[in-house]
């Protein structure tokens, strides 16, 4: 935990979020500022800066935040089609830097995103 991150903050509750699923080791809450109709973010609930942080000793977490996204996917009723996408370090554009998945629906996408 970093008192400075703010992802960090949610996930302990200390600041507010719109979360709408949770579980032991994951947090998923709507993004303040949607790119979509569903844009909500999926996070780890143990500070990691990005995905270029993860190890092996990582993959039951990365695993669990994937379920997590489908379960996000589920929940919204993208029945359609979702995107799911993370920004990882400067030239991706991580604003930031709490590893989160970004999930996307309700509307269609193009590729390739700018
Ligand atoms: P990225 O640019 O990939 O690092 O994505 C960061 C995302 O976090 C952006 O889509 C922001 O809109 C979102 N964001 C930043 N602060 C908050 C917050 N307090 N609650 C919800 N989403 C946030």
């Amino acid at each position: 935990m970093s008192q400075q991150c703010i992802f960090c903050r949610i996930a302990t509750k200390e600041i507010n979020a719109g979360i709408v699923y949770e579980d032991a080791h994951v947090v998923a809450f709507r993004d303040l500022s949607p790119q979509a109709p569903t844009h909500v973010l999926v996070i780890p609930k143990r500070h990691v800066g990005s995905l270029s942080d993860m190890v092996e000793s990582d993959a039951a977490l990365l695993a669990a935040m994937m379920l997590a996204a489908k379960q996000v996917a589920i929940a919204a009723g993208l029945t359609g089609g979702y995107r799911v996408v993370t920004n990882s370090g400067p030239d991706a554009g991580q604003s930031v830097s709490h590893f989160h998945l970004h999930v996307l629906g309700g509307r269609p996408m193009s590729w390739p995103p700018g």
